[in-house]
Order: structure tokens, then sequence, then C-alpha cells
């Protein structure tokens, strides 16, 4: 019976593997042997086996087994412009569908320093197989000849059998021309798939068959692929099929051509339909029938519709299992809402998507490829792409500390497997890579923090041009500047003259005496040196130069301070927290956590703002060893002079991924002058050099700085520091002694961080007789904390006094206050 309606609901197991099988494979032994016996004999006499076999199969011996350039040329002449734009537009349309599908090589890197990338290159030659038969079947060549071109394939040859007395017909050969074909060989069959796996004198060898054909092309391709001097072969062939998922929606007329248009290839095709509505099924099939009567393959169809099945299941859902279970070659989705059901499909060569994307689309000038897995090939196949035209290539590639970290993850996987030579290729170069390190530290952390920028950087700000600030050179008349040719008209500044150059002109960028004195104050050298507007510039500058919105990530420790967040805020940065532990120590164990993932930079703060501690240098240590070629460590030292330990910018050396920030604006007393460093290895300063505004310092604030580093004045501040310290000490003893303070914590920086009964009220009561102190209550785990600066010896006193009255007088104040208020 022809398209039975079959109930799905009601079948056993055994009847639904029954309706949905596919025809049985024909047993092929025979066929198999002579394919054999074919491909032997064209690779012993060449072509003159292909002409003799041509001879007997094709239609006639070739009257050129090459297709000379004259005669494909031609062809075109023969077709009507109807039937040369419809094939143009077919092309086109498959063109931009593959163009789009080529790849852009892919780089990653998987661990720091670990690169791994995929290139693609073209399989250097291919050959695209047509077959003859009743028609010429032009799409069939442009659906590989088109990707072929677009994956850059260098040698693409056509092989079709001659079966007009020996010629191609000239659709294909016009095809072949508007597809870029330059080499055509009248030659089918199992010979053509010989030929070109092997090649002939006049046939080229190819690395990789495509195209449709016969039972005889099916078994050549796949003997010819299992011979690794032979060619590869596209997809696993088998007969066409369709399946088709409609509900009562469908346009019965719609659906029943859909199935006939499938029927029709052959007499082996099936087609399947699965419909939740018995009306429509009954429809479908009624009008099916009265098409075949209408069509000039009604004995194909007679056949094949035979093969054909419609299934009425209980609802969609059911049908899309069953499809996915199927893996059709192509399906048709003849349903309301075609794009709820593509969410569940699974397997499928290709879809169809609803009443008005019938196959033909797709089989010809949709711009998808019609080369498709069928027979249930499509569970684990997939239709032609570009990338069957293309060799994926992996590429990898390791830095010289990539290698230090990942390389004994190899080693012992290596032992694990019992393979001792790649364990030992690993371990000879960690070996050579430690030798290096210890023999020469200074080259090999530069290099280190060249790789670094290289790799943590944001490639923009790597690939941009610095601005080009105006040359500067004082013994130069400047007419290069746009600048005013005069003075300001007021009195000179007592500053101006030392800076170089008058105020009317920009000052240099970044200034090399102010460079000097900053390198030698901070021990190192000039070129690791940058100067900006506060260390608050250095925490904006990093944050941009290293961290890209929306992706990347820092570290900070709270309570800390505050501009680390808030510069992450600004470049739209994850912000990971490692806060403080209650002692105030860091925790490391979730700083290295953070690193792990990836975290760009990570923000110390030693002596740290608000609590006044000093990081210990063997926690700071372990960051900086788990951090090195994976992350940056900034070490604020905006406190250093205040402590007693030595500054963390001395060790760049040891410590290529370390940046270290100072200031003048505390112990130096120039916070007006906004003069702040940011110390690191020389390949990040001259990122951040490419970043800060051409010309960020003003001649002013340069010249007060010289003034302050000059070394007499920098005496003056040591012996003011010196009588901070002790200022410090006096300020605490007595805080701790106040009834209002439950707890005075060690500082070693220019204020004291104490813990009060009640912060907010001794805040008001110090604010009442005119001293202003923060409250950094609530903030980042603190309860009942102020910070207060250690002023002048007067000031100090005046704090001591207000905390040394008794609590209970200042609660009738506050009483008092909020009564009047
Ligand atoms: N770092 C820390 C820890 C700070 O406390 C401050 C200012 N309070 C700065 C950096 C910024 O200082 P400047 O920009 O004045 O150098």
């Amino acid at each position: 019976m022809m398209l039975p309606i079959l109930d799905y609901a009601a079948l056993d197991p055994q009847r639904r593997r029954e309706a949905l099988a596919r025809p049985a494979a024909e047993n092929q032994e025979q066929l198999v042997e002579l394919v054999r016996a074919t491909i032997a004999r064209v690779r012993t006499e060449g072509d003159a086996a292909v002409l003799d076999y041509a001879a007997r199969f094709d239609g006639g011996a070739p009257v050129n087994l090459r297709v000379p350039a004259e005669e494909i040329a031609a062809a075109a002449t023969t077709l009507d412009e109807r039937s040369l734009q419809a094939l143009r537009r077919a092309i086109d349309n498959v063109r931009r569908f593959h163009a789009a599908q080529l790849t852009a090589p892919l780089r990653i890197e998987t661990s720091a320093g670990v690169y791994c990338e995929r290139i693609t290159r073209p399989i250097e030659s291919v050959g695209l197989y047509v077959p003859g038969g009743s028609a010429p079947l032009p799409s069939a060549l442009i659906m590989s000849a088109v990707p072929a071109a677009l994956a850059g394939c260098r040698r693409r040859i056509l092989c079709s059998p001659g079966t007009r007395n020996g010629r191609i017909d000239p659709v294909i050969l016009a095809t072949a021309q508007l597809c870029e074909i330059e080499e055509v060989f009248a030659v089918g069959g199992a010979q053509a798939i010989a030929a070109m796996a092997y090649g002939t004198a006049t046939i080229p060898k190819v690395d990789k068959i495509f195209g449709p054909g016969s039972a005889w092309v099916t078994a050549a391709k796949q003997l010819v692929a299992q011979d690794p001097q032979g060619a590869a072969l596209d997809l696993p062939a088998g007969p066409s099929e369709v399946l088709v998922i409609a509900d009562e929606s469908a346009d019965a007329a719609f659906v029943a051509t859909d199935l006939l248009a499938q029927a029709e290839h052959d007499p082996l095709s099936q087609a399947i339909l699965l419909v939740t509505s018995r009306a429509v099924a009954e429809r479908v099939r009624s009008q099916a029938l009265e098409f075949v009567k209408t069509l000039s393959r009604a004995s194909i169809l007679e056949q094949s519709l035979r093969r054909s099945r419609i299934l009425l299941v209980p609802d969609l859902a059911t049908a899309v299992s069953v499809s996915n279970e199927y893996a059709p070659e192509h399906l048709i989705l003849h349903v309301q809402q075609p794009r709820a059901s593509l969410a569940h499909i699974t397997a499928a060569g290709s879809i169809f998507m609803g009443p008005w994307s019938p196959e033909p689309m797709g089989d010809y000038c949709s711009g998808t490829n019609h080369v498709l897995p069928t027979y249930g090939f499509a569970r684990a196949y997939s239709g032609l792409s570009v990338a069957d035209f293309q060799r994926r290539i992996t590429v990898q590639e390791l830095t010289p500390q990539g290698l230090a970290d990942l390389g004994p993850t190899a080693s012992i996987l290596a032992g694990l497997e019992g393979l001792d030579a790649h364990a030992l290729a690993v371990d000879v170069r960690l070996q050579s890579l430690s030798a290096q390190a210890t023999s020469n530290d200074e080259t090999f952390g530069a290099d280190e923090a060249t790789e670094l920028v290289r790799r943590l950087a944001r490639p923009e700000i790597l690939a941009m041009r610095a601005y080009e600030h105006a040359h500067w050179d004082p013994h130069f008349e400047r007419l290069h500047a746009n600048e005013s040719p005069w003075s300001p008209s007021f009195e000179r500044a007592p500053s101006d003259s030392s800076s170089g150059l008058p105020l009317n002109r920009y000052p240099e960028p970044q200034p090399v005496q102010l460079l000097q004195s900053l390198a030698a104050l901070y021990g190192v050298n000039p070129d690791s040196v940058l100067v900006g507007r506060g260390s608050d510039e250095g925490i904006d500058l990093l944050t941009r130069a290293f961290c890209t919105s929306g992706t990347d990530a820092v570290v900070i420790c709270p309570p800390t301070f505050g501009m680390y967040a808030v510069a992450a805020a600004a470049q739209g940065l994850r912000v990971i927290e490692a806060p403080l532990r209650a002692d105030f120590a860091l925790d490391v164990p979730r700083i290295l956590q953070a690193i792990e993932h990836g975290a760009k930079i990570v923000w110390l703060c030693s002596p740290n703002n608000p609590t006044g501690n000093k990081m210990p240098e063997p926690s700071i240590e372990r960051v900086l060893a788990a951090a090195r070629g994976r992350s940056l460590v900034v070490i604020d030292e905006a406190y250093a002079e205040f402590s007693s330990d030595a500054s963390w910018g001395t060790r760049l050396a040891s410590y290529p991924h370390m940046v270290v920030l100072r200031t003048l604006s505390k112990a130096h007393g120039l916070a007006g002058s906004r003069i702040g460093t940011v110390i690191a290895a020389a390949p990040i300063i001259s990122l951040l050099r490419k970043l800060i505004p051409p010309y960020a310092i003003s001649a002013s604030s340069v010249a007060e700085a010289l003034h302050a580093l000059q070394p007499g004045v920098l005496e003056v501040t040591r012996a003011r520091v010196a009588a901070l310290l002790s200022e410090r000490a006096r300020l605490a003893e007595a805080l701790s002694h106040s009834p209002a303070v439950r707890k005075v914590f060690a500082s070693d920086a220019n204020f004291v961080l104490i813990e009060a009964n009640d912060a907010a009220n001794l805040a008001h009561r110090l604010r009442d007789a005119g001293l202003l102190v923060r409250d950094f209550s609530g903030k980042g785990g603190l309860s009942q904390a102020l910070r207060i600066t250690v002023g002048t010896p007067e000031q100090n006193t005046r704090v001591i006094e207000v905390a040394a009255r008794s609590e209970l007088a200042n609660g009738s104040e506050v009483a008092t206050r909020s009564a009047s208020s």
C-alpha cells in the first residue's frame, strides 16, 4: 500500500522500528569486488583503463578525456539567459552562506604562558564528482565547487561522465565555469574515482573526493578512502530521505508535495510524515495520491511511496523525539511554531522551517549545502561545509615561564604513563630554565616583564600609538606647540623658573630631572619610574592599561583604600574581594584563589589605609609567587615612610610583575602638588607612559617636587617624620586610656585607627571641637571605627582632650543637639 497511515501510539516497539526502518542495504559483496578490480586496473593501466571503462559504461568513449578549455567556455552559450541567471543566483547564495563559515584563526592562553592556536589550511587538491544519469545535476557541482573555492583549495578538478556521446552535458560545463573550475575530465563511475584517487597521466591525483554517485561510485569512494595512498571521502552515502512534522495547521497540499519531492528521487527514497491530526493525515494522503497520477516519475513514486509512511503521533513532543531518533537527512517543520520545535531538535541534516521553506530551496539555491548525512548518519555527521575542504591545524607555543609553570604537570602525567622519554623532554628544559634564571636574574626578569605586558595589557593599548607630544628641548625657539609666546602677564611665580621653562610653555611630559630624583629617592632606575598626578593617577593608569571592561577582574582586600574599587568600577571591571582577616592580615588563600581565576591586578596596600598595619613580608611574598606570570601585584606604599619596613620597590629585579606606588603627598607634605610615583619594570612603565595624558604634570608641581627632593629639604622631612612618629605614639597611648575608645590599633602610617564605643558620637564631639576625622564604621567590615590623622602636637592634644571627656556628658550633649534641631 502506498503511504499507509499508522497510529504510532498503538504500535508495539517492534512495529515502531519497522515503521521507521530504512531500506536495507543490498548485499554489495559482488559489486565491491568488481569495483576493487576496476580500481586495481586503473592504478596499473592508467588512462587506457579509464578510457576503456568509460567507453563501456559512461555513454560513449570520451571525445576528450580532458575537456578542452574552449569547450568549457563555449558551454554557456548553449544555455538560455534564464537558466544562466538561475545558476548565477544559486551560486551567489551558496557562496554567501559558505563565505560566512570561514573562521578566523583561534588563539587562546590556556594557562599563563601557554598558547594554543588553531589555524586552517585548504586541502591542496580536491576532486569533485558529478554523476550523469538522465538529466544533468548542476546543483551537485555548485554544492562542492563553491566551498572548495572559498576554502582556497588550489587544485579543484571535476569528473563527470560524458553522457552525450562522450561529452559532458553543457549545463555541467557552464556551471563548472561559473564556479571557477578549470580542469574537467569526461569520465564517470568507479573508474573516475580510481583515477582521481591515484592519478593517471591525464587526471591528477587528489587528496579528497566529493560528490554523489551510483552504488559503484560510492563503493569506489569507500575503497580508496581506506587506503592511505588513496583519497579521503566527503560523507557516507545512502538513499535520500525526508521527515515531515505537521500539526493541524499544516496545509495538506504543501505537505503532500514535500513528501513526493523526496519520493521521486529513487525507488529507495523514503518520506515520513509525523502528524498530530488524523484529518490532516488523511487529507495529505489523498492529495499525494492525486498528485502522483499527474507526475512524470509515477513509476518511481509508486515504489518509494510503499516505503513511505504517515505516522499519527499524540503530540509534537513525540514527533520531535521520534525524529531525533530517526535523524533524518531533511526535516521539514509544518507546524504553527517551528522555532519552538527547533529548540528540541538534536539530529537532522538540514531543517526547513514552516510552510514557505520547501526542501528544493535548500537543494538548489537558498545557500545551504544540500550534501547531507542520510541513512541515520545525521546522528553523528553533519552536512558539507567549508570546513570539509580545510585542514584544521593546532599550534602551541610556550614561553619559558609557561613551561616552567605547566611543564611539571606534563612530567607527572608522563610518569603515570610510564613514558620516561616524555618526562625527560620536559625535565631537561625545566632544568635549563632554572639554571638560566639563577645565572641571569636581571635579564630574565626584564624579558619576563615584556612578556607579561604583552600578555596582560589590554590589546588595544598595546596596539595604540602614543600621542606625539611636541618635542621638548629648551634650547630651541618653540613654534611647534601652539603655545603663547608670552610668559603669564602676572608676576613670575617663585616656582616657575626652576622647572626649566616658563609657564607659557607645555611642560616636559615625564620630566627627566624629576624622574632621576625620584629614582634616586626610591633606589630604582629612572626607566622604572613613572610620575603622575598623585598615586591616584597610577591606580587609574594601571587599571586602564591592563583591564578590559566587562571581562577582567581585580582583587581588592577591604577595608582598604577606596580608589582601587573606584578605578575598577570606572573601567567596568569585576571586583573580587578578599577581605582582610579580623587581625587585618591578608587572606592569602583567597587572594591566590582569585589569581587562579585570572584576576589581572591584585591591589595590596602596606601599610594599609585605613587599618594602619603593614602586611608581613611572607604573605606578600606568597602572593607575589603565585601571581608570577599571571597577574600584576600592586603594592601601594603611600605610607611607607612611616613604617620601619624596607620598600618593595628595591626588589623589582626579583618580581617583574610587581608594581609599587609611592607618593610625595604624605611624608613629603606635597599633597597639593599631586606628585605620585609608579615603580615597575621598564616595559610596564613604557606602557603607562603611552596612556598618561601628554602633559600631565604641571611645571609648578615639577618645580615643587624637585625642591622637596633636595638633600637639605629631605633632611627636614625625615626629622618631621620622626617627630610625627613620636606624636603617633603619644596619641595612640592617650587614646587607649580614653573612656570613649575601646581599642587603638597599632599603626605604621600617619594616622591611627581606633574602635570607639560610639564612633559617630566621638566624631561629632571632635567636630564640635573643630576637628574632622573619618568615620569608617560599617565600611569593609569595620565597626565603630574612626581614623584619626596624626596632626601637629597641638591638634593631637585637642583630640586627646575631647576623647578623654566622659561619654556620659556627651550623651546629654547628643540629647540636647537632637532636641534643638
Ligand atoms: N594610596 C593610599 C593608600 C592612600 O591612602 C592615598 C591617599 N589617601 C593614595 C594612594 C593617593 O595618594 P596621592 O594620589 O595623593 O598620591
